[in-house]
């Protein structure tokens, strides 16, 4: 980013997220001003990552790989993660004063783990940005310019980002955009049967659809890290569908129950699963828990077995808890992915969760947006230079 600047064109952001805070740093940085518009405090939506101690990417340091945690936007993210990656993100976090580390699970956090923490010192980094605060109602283009309006004043700007998350209001329906239809992922999921007694219990290493973690039975349904990947690939699956979960590895249930055949069954199932999720189950088939194993017939020994390796759950619903972003959003083939410019309009750019990219738990949907904001820089700085 060494070029020689021709032109100090006025500059808006739209929206004091991540993304845009980003984008904002480095465009600061290479000496041009920037106007960031925020209807609320900025950085607020960094408070809340992570619980508290923001989980800011994923040690995943391979950009091809990176971009497979994402189930939309994997192909656009090999342009935008070939340009700022991983590393990248450690390193302009590293430069704001905000050291991390790599969790056993590969999340990388801060040092600190306080999202309070890093929004202090990205928020110092950003001295010499002007905010303004305002919600933008509307970016209408005239040609050479873009008019913003907010809920106070009427601006003019030559180039705007839009960094404004998840659209759910958007603020630019005014251009010719398309939009992708938002919907939520990362979230709980409602159920059909009522698990509201087992609430607050879980379940380890539950498998399904090729994939296996933790669940959580909530009040209005499941929750937990399996869930909410399953939510995310399947964000947009119309209600009700059923989700089959093996919730053992293999067991010999026969030679266990011939082996324990005095045993109280409760106590043989609890061993296996979570006790009261053991008492719940047996309530489901309809055996008293009490049953000694020897008095059980091979008719509900199947069903013992089917419950355990076939828990068929039926979804009705999206609880909004967990992350939550927003599947979908500006359609990415409305975006060069080199620059993050709008192919329709020039001079029109966007980042982070307001287009139709969205990834797993892990840190990668903020990792979208440092790349991203970055991109959008960057694309912005050559298109001034020469
Ligand atoms: C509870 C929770 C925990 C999360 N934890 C993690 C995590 O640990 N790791 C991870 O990678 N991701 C996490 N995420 C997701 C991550 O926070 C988002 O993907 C990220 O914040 C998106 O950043 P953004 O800048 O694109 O949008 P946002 O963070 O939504 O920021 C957009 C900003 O624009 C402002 N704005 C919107 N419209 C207007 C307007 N019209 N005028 C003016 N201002 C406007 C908003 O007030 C906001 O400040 C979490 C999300 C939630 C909800």
């Amino acid at each position: 980013m060494e070029q020689e600047l021709i032109s100090n064109k006025r500059i808006a952001i739209i929206g004091a997220g991540p993304a845009g805070c980003i984008c904002a740093k480095f465009l600061k940085d290479f000496g041009l001003e920037v106007f960031i518009f925020e209807k609320d405090k900025p950085l607020k939506t960094l408070l809340p990552t992570g619980g508290g101690k923001c989980n800011l990417a994923h040690a995943e340091f391979d950009f091809k790989q990176l971009a497979k945690n994402y189930p939309r936007g994997e192909k656009f993210l090999y342009s935008v993660f070939s340009r700022f990656c991983t590393g990248d993100t450690i390193e302009f976090f590293d430069s704001i004063g905000v050291e991390s580390y790599i969790r056993e699970d590969n999340r990388i956090f801060p040092v600190s783990n306080s999202s309070k923490d890093v929004r202090e010192k990205f928020l110092k980094s950003l001295k010499g940005v002007n905010f303004i605060r305002g919600k933008c109602i509307s970016i209408m283009s005239n040609g050479n310019s873009y008019v913003i309006k907010t809920d106070k004043s009427t601006y003019l700007f030559d180039i705007v980002v839009v960094a404004s998350g998840g659209v759910k209001e958007n603020s630019f329906k005014n251009l010719e955009i398309n939009i992708v239809e938002p919907t939520q992922s990362l979230v709980g999921l409602v159920t059909e049967k009522n698990f509201v007694q087992l609430a607050g219990v879980s379940l380890r290493g539950v498998m399904c659809d090729g994939l296996k973690g933790d669940i959580l039975f909530t009040h209005k349904g499941i929750s937990g890290p399996l869930i909410y990947t399953l939510s995310s690939i399947y964000a947009r699956r119309k209600f009700p569908y059923d989700l089959s979960l093996k919730l053992v590895e293999d067991i010999d249930l026969q030679t266990l129950l011939n082996e324990n055949s005095n045993k109280e069954i409760k106590n043989l199932i609890g061993q296996i699963v979570p006790k009261s999720f053991a008492n719940f189950l047996l309530e489901d088939i309809g055996l008293a828990a009490e049953t000694p194993c020897h008095k059980i017939n091979g008719a509900i020994r199947n069903k013992i077995s089917e419950a355990l390796s076939n828990f068929v759950i039926t979804v009705t619903g999206k609880s909004p808890e967990g992350e939550i972003v927003t599947c979908g959003g500006v359609d990415l083939d409305e975006i060069n992915s080199k620059t993050m410019e709008s192919k329709k309009y020039k001079n029109l750019y966007f980042c982070g969760e307001v287009i139709d990219v969205d990834g797993f738990c892990g840190g990668f949907n903020l990792q979208n947006c440092w790349s991203t904001g970055f991109v959008a820089a960057n694309g912005i700085i050559q298109s001034l230079t020469i």
